[in-house]
């Protein structure tokens, strides 16, 4: 699998807040059609690197290449045409709004309607909860609807690679289990998913492969199913 040419490719990124350094010399990448998780303690880093990739926070070091072309700081809207849906933590769903605002809202750079609008029903197979609520104030949603929708926003845009940012945060296990499968089924359609994730066993499941941000820098990397019996990984993550 090593020469296989990646989608996304970070290398030497380093980016921070301030004067404080976050992120220090990351290299890692996506591959076609691959889940990748970024797992980590809290603090790590982890949320600043997607916010990185996506262009909220500027790189001071290293490059960001989709595809071949660089995204380094080229801004959110860039990195959103070029193909990176971001769904935030939290979910950040527009208050006020119904989930089918919320939903065509994912799609407000795209022009032909008709197409957004077949997208719209993909998206209510996918997840038919929001079928049943598409009227509905998105933000009083529960969490686990809350989160279906924040995802099918990110796929509204048509993304390439799409980067979730906790999945799994404040949700019963079942509708983690529910939320992956429908993560699955995209992904067998082709589109590459880069998640962070703290809940290590839950990223492992879902994810080919994994990297291991400690403190802002890359600690391990690999195949999941080679991550998960590592007994450091275990001891430090998995309380095994
Ligand atoms: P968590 O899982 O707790 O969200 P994380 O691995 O996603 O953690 P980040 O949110 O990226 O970590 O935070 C990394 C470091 O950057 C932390 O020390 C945090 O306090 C700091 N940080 C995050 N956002 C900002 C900000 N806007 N301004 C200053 N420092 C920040």
């Amino acid at each position: 699998m090593s020469d296989v040419t990646p989608f996304l490719k970070v290398e030497d990124l380093s980016a921070g807040y301030g004067d404080v350094t976050v992120l220090w010399q990351i290299d890692f990448d996506v591959r076609p059609g691959e889940i990748v998780c970024i797992v980590g303690s809290n603090g790590a880093g982890k949320t600043t690197l997607l916010r990185t990739i996506s262009g909220m926070v500027k790189a001071r070091r290293g490059s960001i290449t989709l595809g071949g072309k660089d995204i380094t700081n080229a801004g959110p809207d860039k990195v959103l045409r070029a193909g990176v849906a971001h769904v935030p933590e939290g979910r950040r769903l527009f208050k006020g709004l119904s989930v089918r605002d919320n939903l065509l809202l994912g799609a407000y750079l795209r022009e032909d309607r008709a197409d957004v609008a077949r997208d719209l029903d993909h998206m209510l197979e996918l997840f038919p909860r929001l079928g049943e609520r598409l009227n509905q104030d998105a933000t009083t949603m529960s969490g686990g609807e809350q989160q279906m929708c924040a995802i099918a926003r990110g796929l509204m845009s048509r993304p390439e690679l799409l980067m979730i940012d906790e999945l799994s945060l404040g949700l019963a296990p079942h509708l983690v289990e529910r939320l992956g499968d429908a993560l699955k089924a995209i992904n067998k359609e082709g589109l590459a998913i880069l998640l962070v994730e703290q809940d290590v066993m839950t990223a492992f499941d879902l994810a080919d492969r994994g990297f291991v941000i400690e403190t802002g820098r890359v600690a391990s990397g690999g195949d999941t199913e080679v991550l998960v019996n590592d007994p450091a990984i275990r001891k430090a993550y998995l309380g095994v």
